[in-house]
């Protein structure tokens, strides 16, 4: 199928998408790698009248260290993330999250920006972004703000990305030296959306632990009872149970054979950063 007729603007500056954003008559939308918007137009399940391209904005594409974070622009690409190209203050946790996303067409183009925004519970640097503590700061017509990653994302596909407002960066925290990770994704195929992705994270200098759930059918999900029994040093089994307890807590709606699987991913993912 063909999309549907659109008009088409190539932003030169955030302003400049902002302005055009603010002044379109009818559904306006913005383009980053078109890996997920394309496709979308294509079967017409997004409805757009203005298609605002922000590819050629320069600023997007920026990198900004301090000493306790970095600042990625929404257009940094996964495959900037995989060849190492960005700066990684998560010990390489980015980079390998990264080099399992989709294949390396999708990765050229696909951004850290438009991953977040589309929310799509499967994909990797949602749940990636809750597990590292990451915020978002959106940029619109009033000026800036800066969103926790936990409340920039309201569920399946939802965001707190206002009417004219677009993801100007991501900005991630530094993690400790000593810290270890975790990543365990169960896809159909390598690269594929998962059915179940699982992070940790564990730092005994620091004492913290943390263990995130994504790829169910909401936004990722925290769990800090199993996450305080990881740092313990709950064996194999006993995490497991512990996690199972949590699952059936927090997400009561899960299947026997969903909460088997996503206990199965936090229970590698730890083991992973354990090892
Ligand atoms: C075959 C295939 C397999 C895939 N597999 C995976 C996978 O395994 N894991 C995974 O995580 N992802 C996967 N993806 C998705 C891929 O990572 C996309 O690149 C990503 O979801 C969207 O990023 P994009 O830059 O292409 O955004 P676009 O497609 O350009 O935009 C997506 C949405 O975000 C909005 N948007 C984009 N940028 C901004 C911004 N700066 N501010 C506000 N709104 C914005 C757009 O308006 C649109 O609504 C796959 C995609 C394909 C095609």
């Amino acid at each position: 199928m063909k999309p549907a007729p659109f008009s088409y603007y190539r932003a030169t500056s955030v302003e400049d998408a902002i302005t055009a954003l603010s002044g379109a008559d009818g559904m306006a939308a913005v383009l980053a790698g078109g890996q997920s918007l394309v496709p979308m137009l294509n079967l017409r399940l997004s409805p757009v009248d203005h298609l605002i391209d922000l590819r050629a904005i320069a600023a997007l594409s920026r990198q900004e260290e301090t000493p306790e974070a970095i600042c990625y622009g929404a257009l940094t690409t996964h495959a900037a993330f995989e060849d190492g190209v960005v700066p990684d203050g998560t010990n390489g946790l980015m980079r390998y999250v990264a080099s399992r996303i989709a294949y390396r067409a999708v990765r050229n183009r696909g951004t850290l920006g438009g991953a977040l925004a589309l929310a799509d519970p499967a994909a990797d640097w949602l749940t990636t972004a809750v597990a590292l503590d990451a915020s978002v700061t959106l940029t619109g017509p009033d000026g800036q703000r800066c969103l926790a990653i936990t409340d920039f994302v309201v569920g399946p596909y939802y965001t707190q990305i206002a009417e004219h407002e677009i993801i100007d960066s991501i900005v991630v925290p530094r993690r400790s030296a000593a810290e270890r990770w975790g990543y365990y994704k169960v896809a159909p195929k390598v690269g594929e959306y998962a059915k179940s992705l699982a992070i940790a994270l564990i730092d005994h200098e620091k004492e913290s632990a943390r263990l995130v759930i994504g790829a169910w059918s909401d936004a990722p999900l925290v769990l800090e009872a199993s996450a305080s029994a990881f740092l313990e040093g709950a064996k194999k089994n006993d995490l497991a149970v512990i996690v199972q307890n949590e699952l059936d807590l927090k997400m009561p709606s899960l299947s026997p054979a969903e909460r088997r699987l996503h206990t199965s991913s936090a229970v590698r993912a730890a083991e992973q950063a354990r090892s």
